[in-house]
């Protein structure tokens, strides 16, 4: 099986390069989580991932958007909006248009974390190539508030308002626009010196709010309810604030906005690679993880 890795992997560039993308973090934005993320693999998780994405997991990340046509049922699962009251109930929110339970980014998140765990039971058929591909992409999308907006407005997309002038609506801002604004304004528009400038972040002010982060102790089998939850709350703090209808917004809620945009990347980030150290690693693994733990500690991580 190991040969076909290679194919899949040009299969999934192909895809990627061909289809347009839809809503979601952006490509970018889905493309920094998982960078953010592999910095923080173990050595066992970076070797389980190279080899199931057959190459770097990164640009493979927003491949779940490019799929949304052929994989119908697929669709409800980038997002778990809620009735508009600010919160995340998993028994009331998470379920697609049918009623259908489960159907939700966290659901998703708790399904794909199950098929990986698994992938070592001889009667595990499923496609962990794409198991690895959904989840990594759905702990993105779950961490962007409007992915937990309100149903009543899709998560803002019937939000229409003016973005520096040009006609868009709310989600597309929080998909995409806070992210191109701030790669061209502060970052030389190189997605990877925005992405060492969130690291540093993390790193510095951030640092102590890391652990917690990652504190995932939970009844529930991930804690996805609780990103959610953090998204659902972010939403009506200030996605929605200020931005009604018809809204002209630029300067004061770029800059305002884009602290939480950061944020939630670095958080995203982080998490997924809490999450996949936790599947992948063996005991080796668990020294690696003390290690890195030492290392963030320390205040300089080195891959
Ligand atoms: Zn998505």
């Amino acid at each position: 099986m190991a040969w076909l890795l290679p194919l899949i992997h040009i299969f999934l560039y192909y895809l990627i390069a061909r289809a347009p993308v839809s809503s979601g973090w952006g490509i970018e934005g889905h493309v920094m989580v998982c960078k953010i993320a592999q910095e923080h693999f173990t050595n066992s998780t970076m070797n389980a991932v190279l080899e199931l994405a057959g190459g770097e997991l990164a640009p493979l990340c927003p491949w779940a958007d490019d799929v949304r046509k052929q994989y119908r049922w697929s669709r409800t699962l980038h997002f778990a909006d809620s009735a508009g009251d600010c919160t995340f109930q998993y028994s009331r929110d998470c379920h697609n248009t049918k009623g259908e339970i489960n159907m939700c980014a966290v659901g998703a998140i708790n399904n794909y974390t199950r098929q990986l765990q698994k992938r070592k039971d001889s009667s595990n058929n499923y496609n962990l190539t794409e198991s690895l591909l959904f989840l990594s992409h759905f702990v993105g999308d779950i961490h962007q508030p409007l992915h937990a907006g309100s149903e009543l407005d899709l998560g803002g997309n019937t939000i229409k308002v003016e973005w520096y002038g040009k006609n868009t609506n709310l989600h597309k801002v929080w998909d995409e626009d806070i992210v191109e604004k701030a790669k061209q304004k502060f970052y030389d528009d190189d997605i990877d010196t925005m992405v060492e400038s969130i690291q540093i972040n993390s790193r510095d002010i951030w640092s102590d709010e890391i652990d917690q982060w990652m504190n995932c102790s939970t009844k529930n089998f991930t804690c996805g309810s609780i990103y959610a939850s953090e998204s659902a709350r972010l939403a009506c703090d200030y996605a929605y604030k200020d931005a009604k209808q018809g809204s002209d917004l630029g300067d004061e809620y770029f800059i305002s906005r884009l602290p939480v945009v950061e944020k939630r990347i670095a958080q995203g980030g982080i998490r997924l690679a809490e999450i996949l150290n936790k599947i992948f690693d063996d005991d080796t693994g668990q020294k690696d993880q003390k290690l890195l733990k030492e290392r963030r500690i320390g205040g300089v991580y080195q891959a």
